[in-house]
């Protein structure tokens, strides 16, 4: 088996305990987090491999509280404990690098999880591009310059700004990931011609009513574009009753994204290190190979590898240059 996951909060929750902890520099650099056999990551080293990861996407995450003139260092700050701590063992995926499948090494690919940290300039987003950055959620729950967030009741849509930025993403070959978006940018954003669109890590709205969901008509729009949907763990966008979610609860909504036609656009988006309840049998990477075995008792083979490793490799292979 192979794995690839479209959504991690690993680089948050590295930022957010190196600010708690207070570290200091020569003591951090003794301390890799993510590498640590005892690393408090659910998306450790160790529990990747465990999982037989291809390729693991690491999200950029600057929280509400931190203000405006202060969310371009917290994201400079995350990128570069992803170059010291993680990128020199789990490496940026570069399609030049004419980089195959089944090699003993991890890939990763660098994303903002929210584009706040632009404010209303451009140039930033060439810049992180050129560190490394392949994709960009708009927002996260709220406005920014760019677009409204998913829990907006306005439902607001691109701002001219957001649109300026879509159209420069295109022109760069980023990936645009729609996850977190109101409803109506997600329609401006995939009315732009040649766009790469993602929903990192979103459910169906039909199998559990939750602002973070897609509609179908979101998720047919995704597939008619030749897009990537993240089925995520996240209990809330999963099922009414949460507290008793399990890996199982995953399943009509696989079989839901499969029924609109989904079959290669089916991949996970776990949300490790970015949830406060989880599902119950699937709360680290550790258990990857449990959820593997409980989609092969379920599905036929060459779907689940579709959607385990396959459809995301294609995305990211014709999508990053
Ligand atoms: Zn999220």
């Amino acid at each position: 088996m192979y794995w690839i996951d479209n959504h991690c909060d690993v680089l948050y929750q590295m930022w957010k305990r190196g600010r708690d902890d207070n570290f200091s520099e020569s003591k951090r650099k003794q301390k890799n987090l993510f590498l640590m056999d005892d690393s408090p990551f659910d998306a450790s080293y160790a529990a990747l491999k465990h999982s037989n990861a291809l390729l693991q996407n690491f999200a950029i995450f600057v929280p509400d509280h931190i203000p405006q003139t202060g969310k371009l260092g917290v994201t400079l700050k995350q990128i570069d404990l992803f170059y010291q701590n993680i990128e020199p063992y789990v490496c940026l995926f570069q399609n030049r690098n004419n980089n195959e499948l089944g090699t003993e090494k991890i890939y990763s690919v660098l994303s903002l999880e929210g584009a706040d940290a632009l404010g209303n300039d451009l140039s930033i987003l060439r810049l992180l591009y050129r560190l490394g950055v392949r994709q960009v959620g708009l927002t996260w729950n709220y406005a920014n310059a760019l677009a409204d967030g998913c829990k907006e009741k306005r439902n607001g849509g691109l701002t001219n700004f957001g649109r300026e930025c879509v159209k420069e993403m295109v022109r760069l070959g980023m990936i645009v990931d729609v996850s977190h978006l109101s409803e109506r940018g997600f329609w401006d954003v995939v009315s732009i011609p040649n766009i790469l669109v993602m929903a990192s890590h979103s459910n169906c709205l039909k199998y559990c009513n939750h602002p973070r969901n897609l509609t179908d008509d979101q998720i047919r729009a995704i597939i008619s574009l030749d897009g990537l949907i993240g089925i995520t763990y996240v209990p809330q966008f999963v099922v009414k009753s949460y507290q008793s979610a399990t890996p199982n609860h995953l399943l009509p909504h696989i079989e839901h994204i499969q029924y609109l036609g989904g079959e290669n656009h089916i991949a996970f988006g776990s949300d490790f290190d970015g949830m406060v309840n989880k599902l119950t049998g699937l709360s680290s990477a550790m258990d990857i190979p449990a959820f593997y075995k409980t989609l092969m008792s379920y599905f036929p083979s060459n779907l689940v590898n579709k959607w385990s490793y396959l459809n995301a490799y294609y995305f990211y292979k014709n999508s990053i240059r």
